[in-house]
């Protein structure tokens, strides 16, 4: 997977002030492999201190993904997801059953959706590809 994004060097380069707290939620943030939602986070960051709240990593998080260092994903169970926004482009494939979110770039697909675009007369700039499935592995 990507190399992990030090999430309290980018509040740095951005001028974030960062308190304990928010060091502390960045590291939670920066270490995760799963895209938590804020329940998720707010357990580990409050494992490591006990002094954080639930509102203080909403607030957290929301101010991470106003200064453009984390990204918010709705995988389809209505509740947001957080990664350290990465260097490079990803793509996501949701395990239905687990919920388990595995990460993959396909180049034959982003030249696809750039072709799609340019026939429909736009430059792509951006795109989100979400993909829900079922392990054809795990039949018992
Ligand atoms: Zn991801």
């Amino acid at each position: 997977m990507p190399r992990k994004i030090d999430l309290e060097a980018l509040c740095n380069q951005k001028g974030l002030r960062i308190t304990e707290q928010r060091r502390v939620i960045a590291r939670v943030l920066s270490e995760a492999e799963d895209h938590p939602d804020v329940e998720k986070v707010y357990e580990r960051a409050s494992a490591i201190d006990p002094g954080i709240s639930i509102a203080t990593v909403y607030r957290t998080v929301r101010l991470f993904e106003e200064a453009g260092i984390l990204d918010r994903h709705d995988f389809g169970d209505g509740r947001a997801r957080y990664e350290p926004s990465p260097e490079a482009h990803h793509d996501h494939l949701i395990d239905v059953e687990t919920g388990k979110v595995i990460e993959f770039v396909d180049p034959e697909l982003e030249q696809l959706q750039k072709a799609i675009a340019e026939k429909l007369g736009f430059r792509l700039v951006d795109h989100r590809m979400e993909l829900y499935g079922v392990s054809l592995d795990r039949k018992a």
